[in-house]
């Protein structure tokens, strides 16, 4: 049993609005073990983006409780596009370093090597507006990498592309992050996606979200996202959580 390096305990969260109390998250328990990719699916709006913003600590939680073993960083990647337009590959790749203070010459360098391991050195003075929308993803998880996190909280980095693009990127992400000995949590509305990436599946209710089931997921080894998709074990996963879904949509 690999080490668990985060839990969540009985996670409550109340948004306080004018119009009266929103329950985004009643009683939500789960851990990450180190080096876990987990993924996170369920209903749209009901509270799985909340789960990372308290996690990245831009939310606060109402009740329950976090525990994160020693010195367990987060690194958050935005929904979609948050490349900044108007600063180069590099500059945004920095900024993460920047905003922390830690932007030394030996942080910088890192940043260097990322770009150069994973092909997007010769780019590093380009606009975001030139480069494909799986690059710009690319960036945004290298600018994520650079703080040095233990766990990635990814918003559904793939929402923004087309098919091939997704299916492409997935492979990428999936490489870097295992290559970089991380863990990540990953929010998600797709089943595939989940199921091709994922040690485990946390399946969430409609809001207010509770858990409604955990998978295991146990496809053949070392292999790609995309192979992953043809595991003879794949739609029996993807079966399973998509009558539960049904469910209680
Ligand atoms: P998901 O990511 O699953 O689509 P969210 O976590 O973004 O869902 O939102 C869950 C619920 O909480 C939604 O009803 C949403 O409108 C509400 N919500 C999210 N963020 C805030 C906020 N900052 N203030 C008030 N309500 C919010
Ligand atoms: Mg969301």
């Amino acid at each position: 049993m690999k080490d668990k390096i985060l839990e969540l305990k009985n996670i409550k969260k109340i948004y306080h609005e004018k119009q009266g109390e929103i329950i985004a998250l009643d009683n939500i328990s789960f851990n990450v073990k180190d080096k876990e990719f987990i993924s996170i699916i369920g209903p749209s709006g009901c509270g799985k983006s909340t789960i990372l913003s308290i996690l990245a600590n831009i939310e606060s939680l109402t009740q329950g409780e976090i525990k994160m073993k020693g010195k367990v960083k987060v690194g958050y990647m935005l929904q979609q596009d948050s490349l900044f337009p108007w600063k180069t590959v590099l500059e945004n790749c920095y900024i993460g370093l920047k905003i922390q203070k830690q932007d030394t010459k030996e942080n910088k360098n890192k940043v260097l090597k990322l770009l150069k391991k994973y092909g997007l050195y010769e780019f590093k003075d380009k606009y975001p507006s030139s480069l494909s929308g799986g690059m710009r993803q690319r960036v945004a998880l290298i600018r994520t990498l650079a703080t040095n996190p233990d766990i990635l909280l990814l918003d559904e980095p793939f929402s923004a592309l087309d098919y091939q693009t997704r299916l492409k990127l997935s492979d990428d992400l999936y490489k870097i992050i295992k290559n970089e000995k991380k863990s990540a949590i990953m929010v998600t509305h797709d089943i595939a996606e989940a199921i091709s990436l994922s040690q485990r599946i946390i399946l969430l209710t409609k809001r207010p979200a509770t858990i409604k089931e955990i998978y295991e997921i146990n496809l053949e080894e070392n292999k790609t996202p995309t192979e992953n998709r043809k595991d003879k074990n794949f739609m029996k996963y993807y079966d399973a959580i998509w009558k539960e879904l049904d469910n209680h949509v």
